[in-house]
Order: structure tokens, then sequence, then C-alpha cells
């Protein structure tokens, strides 16, 4: 039986298409995915809306699907199994993989990240090991946005989220929404969320935070570092923060909120600086000093941060459903993308064999 490959495949600034690509036959340690499932996030909005991609690209990264196909030497995946999809092509051979973190390998591959093609096709072929099985009660909805969930636990594990830690959160886009998913997993003991949108600030607190702020504007007439520090200053006091919290998340890439990241924590305490987009460079480091703070980056996930996203929704302990917001066939694609360039929807997972 030929098999159709129907791949989203970027053309220009906000034009994709829908083209027949080849299937990559299976290397001996490879298997081959039928993809079912493919959430879209803001990088590929990104990609989407640039003119500046190096040639047709397949868009995509966050996949899910059922091996088809083994390699000769695969001993451990089977045809028939579900699996989600570690988008990476690391080297596993310079320092960083040998360490440990191929999420900053020297010689990283990325699917739909130029030049390396993405999973926005109806099969897909990959390392045996990039294939992480998933459970069979797992819907493909959610096991397409199993790479974002993946993302959040390791944030959780470079700011060490434990029971009885305070957290505040900058920002409540999908990663916002699930760095809160997962704290309550881990037993945090309360979490505040900030955003610019009260919209969004109630999802959040629907969806799990404890407190929900409404960032201010800084109409100028005040020097900015002071009015995050009198702006950080009242929150603690009236929610009863004491020092300040344990840990803060900056995602929402706003210079105001890097700011009130730092100046939000108590003395030891640790920023995860996770928004993209433009360069935050008002960042106090001088405060760092006396109260012996930490400022950590994350990005992408470590070995095991699948593992523990999937248990982590089989076992109940998150809930990603409430996050997926529409759903698309691949040969809508094109909706799809200026919807998530429009961001009304929270996730939207798009269909690979629709
Ligand atoms: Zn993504
Ligand atoms: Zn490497």
């Amino acid at each position: 039986m030929a098999r159709s490959n129907r791949s989203v495949v970027w053309v220009g600034a906000r034009t994709l298409e829908i083209q027949e690509r080849p299937i990559d036959s299976p290397g001996p340690n490879d298997v081959l995915v039928q993809v079912m499932a493919t959430g879209i996030c803001g990088s590929d909005a990104h990609n989407w809306v640039s003119s500046s991609v190096s040639r047709q690209l397949i868009l995509g990264h966050e996949s899910a699907g059922v091996i088809v196909e083994v390699g000769a030497d695969v001993q451990d995946r089977y045809v028939g199994q579900r699996v989600a999809v570690e988008p990476g092509f690391a080297c596993l051979k310079c320092e960083f993989c040998l360490r440990g973190n191929p999420n900053t390998c020297a010689n990283l591959k990325y699917c739909g990240m130029d030049p390396t093609d993405g999973t926005l096709r109806q099969y897909f072929t990959c390392s045996a090991h990039m294939a992480i099985p998933i459970p069979e009660d797992m819907s493909w909805e959610e096991a397409g946005a199993t790479q974002p969930l993946a993302i959040a636990v390791q944030l959780g594990r470079r700011a060490c989220l434990t029971a009885n830690k305070t957290l505040a959160i900058f920002g409540c886009g999908p990663l916002g929404l699930l760095v809160i998913a997962v704290a309550n997993a881990y037993g945090v003991r309360k979490i505040i969320v900030f955003d610019i949108e009260q919209a969004r600030i109630d999802f959040a607190v629907q969806y799990g935070a404890d407190i929900g702020i409404l960032s201010p504007k800084n109409d100028a007439s005040v020097e900015a570092l002071t009015f995050a520090q009198d702006f950080t200053r009242q929150v603690i006091r009236e929610h009863g923060l004491d020092q300040g919290v344990d840990v803060s998340v900056e995602a929402s890439g706003a210079e105001g909120c890097a700011q009130m990241a730092i100046t939000i924590l108590k003395a030891g305490g640790t920023c995860i600086q996770a928004g993209m987009g433009k360069q935050l460079t008002a960042v106090p480091l001088f405060l760092l000093t006396a109260k012996e703070l930490n400022i950590k980056g994350t990005v992408r996930f470590t070995p095991g941060c699948y593992e523990d996203a999937i248990d982590l929704v089989s076992r109940g302990k998150v809930d990603l459903k409430p996050l997926i917001t529409s759903t698309y066939p691949l040969t809508k694609a094109n909706e799809a993308f200026s919807a998530q360039h429009a961001r009304k929807d929270i996730k939207i997972v798009i269909m690979n064999q629709e």
C-alpha cells in the first residue's frame, strides 16, 4: 500500500503549502512514526511570519503518533506502539551531550528549526530513542502537547520546584500555565501569577494558580526599577509572602517583568528566565549580590523530561485538556498558523492524518 506523506511546508512569509514529500525509510536504529497530532506554538508562528527561512521547510516539532516500522536493530520499540516524539537530533558526542545536556548540544538539529525539517507531516522517521512510549488512554491531542509540558518539567528541574516553595510566574501564556500545572503536581505551596490581560489571569487561577495579579503599567513618571521594587514590595506585603518568593519565572519577555522577577525574590531565591522574544537588557544584576540570588536560563528538555511529563498526565497530576482550545486538520494548516499568530487560542493541535 502506497502511503501519502502530506507535509506542511513554509514557502514564504505567512504562506504554507501542503506538499507531498518522500518518506525517509528507517535505518537500523530508527523507527517510522505515523504522526497523529502536532501542537503548534509561538516558535512555529515565528517561522510562519518570517521571510528569511533558508528553504522550503517542513514546520512543526510537538508531535505524537504510532510506530509503523522499526529498524532491524531496534529491540525496545514495536509496530503499533503509541509514542511522543522528542524533536531534537542531538549529536550525543559533544561535551554538553556527554554531560547529560543534549538540550544545549553544540551540534543540535531541531525539528522545524531552520534548516531541519519538522514533524508536521503524515510520516516521520527518527532514532528509536526519540520515540517515547505513551499510555493507551492518553488522547492524541494531549500527546501532541507533551513537548511543551516536557519544557515545563525541565524548567521545574532548573528551578528545583518542590513542596513548600513559593512561586511567582510573570506571563500566563502556555508556558506559564504549564509551569502552574507542574508546580502544583510537585507540591509547591503558593503560586502567584502576573499578566497584563485579566482574561489570561482568570484562566490561570482557574487552572491552579493561587493568586492572580494584573501587572500595573508604569506611565514612565517613576524610574523603572523603583516602580518594580515598589510594586513587588506591595504584593509581598498584601499576600503574606514574608521576605519574598523562593522562585520566580519570567515567561513574558517584558522588561518590567524581568525586573519584578528579581525584586520579588527572597534571599537565596532563583529567577528562571524563560521569556523569549525581545532582548531584556535592564536586569538589575547588582541586586543579586546582597541576597545571593540566582538567575538561570532554561531551554528545551533533558533526558527523562518526556517520561516525567507523560507520567504526570497519565496519573492525572496534570490535565492538559483545558489548554487545548482548537484542533485543525493538517490540510487547514494555514488557518491554524494564522490563529496561532493571533494568539486567541491557548494551545492549537493539528491532526496530521486529517
Ligand atoms: Zn513549541
Ligand atoms: Zn551534542
